[in-house]
């Protein structure tokens, strides 16, 4: 039988039930009983909204207290020793001390999911690592949901993956080596699964779509040939890219079934289709797991309709991926434009997308005619629309001089004249924008949506806040300012709410770890800066100090990165949009007096994709739109950028080409190490590597941060040297902010004086 099914499912519930339930229960207003029954609650319902909705079978195991890396860890019974745990079953209290640390031990490190942006708990292996099956969630949930009547599918990360995705935590061995003790306890559980009568299990193996080295390619087929024979029948997932490159090994493992992502790599199936084994059934995702477009049937059946017609009843239809990485449902956007949601899916419509292109298959075109009307009138108003579609933008692309993303003068001469412009002393003295959010600050932003502050009102809170900010720092005797960003409630939403193409919905989350869910905007028509965004306020923060304040922007790749974004033309064009738009903004900046501008690219890095060789293109025309954004201002106004991860290494030619006069950089947690690299390199422009690390409370001394600073001397020339933190401090309190700052300045100065310079 052709079978519609889903990879995974969110769990975070339609009104994010998971997050009030898990920081309920961390702060002790909830008992685990409580927090256990609402798991159970958004399991059922999660899988009563998906049979309701036509999918055949179900996922189960794609449910996770935190995290589904962790949670396997923890049926694994992969827990480092340092949280003490003696083997046996995993409980609520060690995963949670595993996910969140305690205070004798840091958590798990967290990382992202591929090119997602949710995050996974990332396992650590040593030598000694043992595997056993010590949790029995998974087990519970097979248990629901047979109970309820259901026809379930296990979903588990696969032993390749999981292995994969974790870090070795003991010089000199490979976490290769685990295999085999690995696959053990896998076994293990595959059968317990077949003997609880389970008849399908999904093994997730999306580290196969990555350029993975020789030695993991050549452990495939020993893993799956020692898992097959006594497990249920096994479907080995792939996604986020092709694995067309491994078609030949997956075509000939002992499995009952693959399934490809046809979205992000729809020619893949070319390399399966031809000669398809017969004992192995095909799910194919075409319903677009990452994004929340509507589904264009007509193009998914194109695809699924040649292959239904070898396969037959061996086709199975499917999102691309799991839907964790989807808003849960379009319906509770009440305030969306209807033109612009008759062109969306949530996960919630996403489930009938799939089980409508199943029932095109099985009964024809015919029987789903209705469907097919809707998407079609939904594709032909995307391609017209005046709301996506607007000439002028166009235009102004389209006009763009050659040189547009020059500056006109090279970097050293540039410093020279900002030099005589501004007076810095040596080592300058900043911050990366954002000061602390205060209670009182987020009380006046729900104020003036109720309608409780009127809009002028909420505006002097601002100004007010402003104000604050900028005393406190000539107080502690910083050299250049920030105006705070007091006015933003996201770097990425503040940007998306002034511009034209983007909208911001009112339920649309998604987890990114544990109960910490975003809220991406969605990007659907063509961007252009209706009026300015920012300049009243940086004007305002200028007109009160006689030092420079540095103008505070998002940049292009990060707004695009962050959001949900159209899916009718290259994000290399949009991106050009949007930077376009920044351009604008900066110009303006600039008219308005404004000297230094600060582009902050947090996302720059993770935009680059799963595949190696497509590498240079992204880089390519990311620095492009950076470029654009940032170069249309004289030589005497100063680019700023900001990037706060610490592996530049493998992009530092592209990072250089960016052209920013300054970047402030994440490099305190690792004690500079990253400078090397960048030394290594010579990179030729100013740098203020970050002394202290805002992700935690402490204050760190002068003398820390004296000689973190001595570290950076090592390899910047002291004129290309500045100081700062590791990243904004908008989620610091203002008593630790004001005593690391001063420290900070007072480190700088002292700094001054041994260098010989004025202090
Ligand atoms: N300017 C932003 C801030 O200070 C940068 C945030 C970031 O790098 N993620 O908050
Ligand atoms: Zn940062």
């Amino acid at each position: 039988m052709t079978i519609a099914h889903t990879l995974g499912y969110p769990r975070i519930g339609h009104r994010r039930e998971l997050k009030w339930a898990l920081e309920a229960y961390w702060q002790g207003e909830a008992d685990a009983f409580e927090l256990l029954a609402t798991g159970r609650r958004l399991r059922e319902q999660r899988w009563r909204e998906q049979q309701a909705a036509g999918i055949d079978l179900v996922p189960v195991g794609d449910f996770a207290w935190y995290d589904h890396v962790l949670t396997m860890s923890a049926l694994l019974g992969a827990v480092p020793e340092r949280f003490g745990a003696v083997a046996g079953d995993v409980g609520l209290e060690l995963y949670f001390a595993m996910a969140r640390g305690t205070a004798q031990q840091p958590p798990l490190e967290m990382t992202k999911w591929f090119d997602t942006n949710y995050h996974y708990l990332v396992p650590e292996f040593t030598p000694t690592t043992r595997f056993s099956l010590s949790s029995s969630w998974l087990f519970d949930e097979v248990a629901e949901a047979l109970a309820l009547g259901l026809n379930p599918k296990v979903v588990l990360l696969g032993p390749l993956t999981y292995l994969y995705l974790g870090k070795e935590k003991a010089p000199g061995f490979s976490r290769l080596s685990l295999l085999p003790r690995l696959l053990v306890t896998y076994r293990e559980l595959l059968v317990q699964l077949k003997a609880r009568g389970i008849d399908w299990v999904q093994m997730d193996e999306p580290a196969l779509a990555l350029d993975l080295g020789g030695e993991w390619r050549a452990r495939l087929a020993e893993a799956y040939r020692i898992l097959a024979p006594e497990a249920p029948k096994l479907l080995i997932a792939t996604y986020f890219d092709s694995v067309a490159d491994l078609a030949q090994e997956l075509t000939s493992l002992p499995v009952a079934g693959l399934h490809l992502d046809l979205v992000r790599a729809p020619s893949q199936l070319e390399a399966f289709l031809d000669g398809y084994p017969a004992d192995k059934i095909l799910s194919l995702g075409v319903v677009d797991g990452r994004n929340v477009w509507r589904c264009d049937l007509d193009r998914a059946l194109g695809l699924l309709e040649p292959a239904h017609a070898r396969l037959k009843e061996r086709l199975w239809v499917a999102p691309s991926c799991s839907l964790i990485h989807c808003p849960v449902d379009l319906g509770e956007e009440t305030g969306l434009d209807p033109e612009l949601k008759s062109w969306l899916a949530f996960a919630r419509q996403k489930l009938e997308e799939v089980a409508v292109l199943k029932r095109a298959l099985v009964e024809g075109r015919g029987a789903v005619a209705e469907a097919l009307a809707a998407s079609r009138a939904a594709a032909r108003s995307r391609a017209t629309s005046p709301r996506i579609h607007d000439p002028a933008v166009k235009a102004a692309l389209a006009s763009l001089p050659a040189h547009a993303d020059r500056r006109a003068s090279a970097f050293a001469a540039r410093y020279g004249a900002q030099a005589r412009r501004f007076k810095l002393p040596l080592f300058p003295t900043t911050t990366i924008g954002s000061f602390p959010q205060t209670p009182e600050i987020r009380k006046a932003r729900r104020d003036l949506k109720t309608g409780a502050l009127s809009e002028e009102a909420y505006r002097e809170r601002i100004r007010a806040e402003i104000r604050t900010a900028v005393e406190r720092q000539e107080a502690l005797g910083l050299d250049v300012l920030v105006h705070g960003e007091a006015e933003r409630n996201d770097m990425v939403e503040y940007f998306a709410g002034e511009l034209q193409g983007f909208a911001l919905t009112a339920n649309g989350w998604v987890q990114s770890y544990g109960s910490r869910c975003v809220k991406p905007p969605i990007l659907y028509g063509d961007v252009a800066r209706p009026c300015p965004m920012t300049v009243e306020w940086i004007r305002y923060a200028q007109s009160l100090t006689g030092k420079p304040v540095k103008g505070m922007l998002t940049g292009p790749v990060t707004l695009l990165q962050w959001s949900f974004v159209r899916d009718d033309q290259p994000r290399s064009e949009t991106a050009l949009q949007i930077a376009l738009a920044i351009r604008q903004e900066v110009q303006d900046l600039e008219r308005a007096g404004i000297g230094m501008i600060q582009i902050d690219e947090p996302a720059f890095r993770e935009g680059l994709p799963l595949k190696r060789r497509q590498w240079p293109a992204y880089l390519e025309w990311a620095a492009r739109a950076f470029r654009v954004a940032s170069s249309a201002v004289a030589d005497t106004t100063q680019i700023h950028t900001h990037m706060c991860y610490s592996e530049f290494n493998d992009i530092l030619p592209a990072i250089a080409s960016l052209d920013a006069d300054v970047i402030t950089i994440e490099t305190s947690r690792s004690g500079m190490e990253l400078l090397r690299a960048f030394a290594e390199f010579r990179y030729p422009n100013a740098i203020g590597p970050g002394v202290y690390d805002i992700h935690s409370p402490r204050v760190p001394t002068q003398e820390e941060m004296m000689e973190l600073l001595e570290k950076a001397r090592a390899v910047i020339p002291d004129e290309r040297l500045w100081v700062n933190p590791d990243c904004g401090l908008k989620t610091r309190g203002w008593p630790e902010v004001e005593a690391a700052l001063r420290n900070m300045v007072a480190a700088a100065k002292a700094l001054r004086s041994r260098a010989g310079a004025e202090p």
